[in-house]
């Protein structure tokens, strides 16, 4: 991003100026595979006229596409929505909208970054046909592959995400990243690999790389859900359909979550006992880590992760500062959270 367009409002003051627009805002993601000539013009295209609706979100722009998680003041819904329709790279894109507002914003800024890639996905694009994807799954589609005894159905998504909510019975493998489970997929499946496969991820933009490199592995039948789970919710509402995904759909925005099942899947990370699958980033801004707490537990220890982020965050700043360089090691070194277990046989 050019530097006289950077942000320079500091976390909190963004979060002020934003709960002092109280303009009711609709919450989406987009995201396509699209070859970008120019990606400084296309950003410099997005970013003036995304700010000047009032746009909000993380938006990746690379040689290979666009992939946005962002919100749009609803009021300027029709100029934004003709405005994207008119980009020759986005002219019929589809949207991906939030299935539950909820009560905080869901971001604060507008950012526009250029990466090599859309999605971090370790991948060589170079040795296989990105473009030979599997065939996608509608909503009633996957119910029948999710019952079928025959078929095969792997969350595409990373541990903290399946950990508060995942298809019935589907193979959630305890990955941390991306990366990490295309390398590993391939392999763990191979007991499977003349079955029917259904892939599914938050939106469906992991599922289109990760389906024609299994097909590129050697599996003859993958498919994966379109409009990954935000859209699978959708279609379940409007054709009365059963819902077969249990807890909650994981967002990588600030409401960290969107309920699809009503059943609570996952257990408070600090006490180990209560049912929760509230996500909360640690207060301690040196810490930030992710982790499931409970009512009781996240009020007991201020919001966070442990009492130690506690003490650290209330000493001086500049003790803080001197901290923050040796924080990770300790980080490192602490036992980790205890988290609900996954099933991830193959
Ligand atoms: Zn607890
Ligand atoms: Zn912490």
């Amino acid at each position: 991003m050019n530097n006289s367009r950077r942000d320079l409002r500091s976390r909190t003051q963004k979060r002020a100026d934003i709960a002092a627009d109280t303009r009711p805002r609709t919450t989406l993601s987009l995201y396509r595979y699209v070859h970008i000539d120019d990606t400084q013009e296309f950003q410099d295209r997005l970013y003036t006229a995304w700010a000047d609706f009032g746009c909000l979100g993380r938006i990746y722009v690379a040689s290979e596409g666009i992939n946005a998680q962002m919100s749009v003041p609803t009021e300027c819904w029709e100029t934004f929505n003709s405005w994207v329709q008119s980009q020759p790279e986005l002219q019929g894109v589809p949207y991906k909208l939030a299935v539950d507002e909820g009560s905080i914003s869901s971001f604060f800024k507008l950012s526009i970054k250029i990466k090599d890639k859309i999605v971090a996905d370790g991948l060589d694009d170079g040795s296989f046909d990105v473009t030979n994807t599997g065939d996608y799954l509608t909503a009633a589609e996957m119910n029948a592959y999710v019952d079928d005894p025959e078929a095969i159905v792997v969350d595409m998504r990373n541990n903290y995400e399946s950990e508060v909510g995942h298809f019935t019975g589907a193979i959630t493998p305890n990955v941390v990243t991306f990366r990490d489970e295309l390398k590993k997929t391939p392999e763990l499946l191979t007991v499977h690999k003349n079955k029917k496969i259904a892939l599914y991820c938050t939106g469906g933009i992991r599922c289109e790389k990760a389906s024609a490199w299994l097909k590129h592995n050697g599996f003859k039948h993958v498919r994966h859900l379109q409009g990954g789970i935000i859209d699978y919710a959708h279609q379940v509402q409007a054709q009365g359909l059963e819902n077969k995904f249990r807890g909650k759909n994981f967002v990588f925005d600030e409401r960290l979550g969107e309920r699809v099942g009503n059943e609570v899947i996952a257990t408070c990370h600090l006490c180990r006992k209560e049912p929760s699958d509230t996500h909360y980033h640690c207060q301690n801004q040196i810490c930030y880590t992710l982790f499931i707490g409970c009512d009781s537990c996240v009020e007991k220890k201020n919001g966070y992760c442990s009492f130690m982020c506690r003490q650290i965050d209330y000493l001086p700043l500049a003790h803080k500062k001197k901290l923050a360089k040796y924080f990770n090691e300790y980080v490192r070194k602490r036992k980790p959270f205890q988290k609900t277990r996954l099933s991830t046989k193959y």
